[in-house]
């Protein structure tokens, strides 16, 4: 992809200033498997850690700080989100199957898995406190971390990660 293609500033305010068309707490009296599309992607709390590279070891998912090329640093967005999967080939679909996978490969934090497995939303989640920015403030996003260029990477094994929240 030529790089020109690729937007290069994001204000994920814009996405959260939408939730306010969605019905309030919704998430609370619907499963995952009846929710619209609307509130599935507004589910996404935008933290950009699935979209860090994942080595299986031994049957467990091990994280690595090296992060898809294709990520903002800055705003956690994916910088080509309507084409990611034509694009990226082992860029994955968020669905109820890629929730439900075992072992996990989302972060231990990812509103999909945390209601699906009989969590509430935590309060630092943008449909709560409507900012997009409580996830960084949390210290929950990416924003902020040492991270890595996938494509500078030779070796995953050198860049697996243990921090708490995956
Ligand atoms: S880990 Fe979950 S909440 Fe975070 S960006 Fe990915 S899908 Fe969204
Ligand atoms: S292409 Fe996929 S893995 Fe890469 S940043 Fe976009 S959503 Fe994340």
């Amino acid at each position: 992809m030529n790089e020109e293609d690729l937007q290069t500033e994001f204000n994920p305010q814009d996405r959260v200033d939408e939730f306010a068309k969605l019905e309030p707490e919704f998430w609370k009296h619907k499963r995952l498997e009846d929710l619209n599309h609307y509130e599935w992607e507004a589910l996404c709390d935008g933290c950009g850690k699935c979209c860090l590279n994942k080595l299986e070891i031994k049957g467990k998912i091990r994280f690595t700080n090296a992060y898809c090329r294709f990520l903002d640093c800055k705003s956690c967005l994916c910088k080509i989100y309507k084409q990611r999967f034509s694009v990226v080939r082992d860029c994955r679909d968020i669905d109820l199957e890629a929730v439900r996978e075992k072992p996990r490969w989302l972060p231990k934090t990812c509103a999909y898995w945390l209601l699906d497995n009989g969590y509430d939303l935590p309060q630092w989640h943008p449909l709560i406190t409507r900012r997009a920015a409580s996830v960084r403030e949390a210290g929950m996003s990416l924003s902020g971390r040492e991270l890595i260029n996938e494509s500078k990477v030779e070796d995953y094994e050198d860049y697996i990660v243990d921090w708490p929240d995956l």
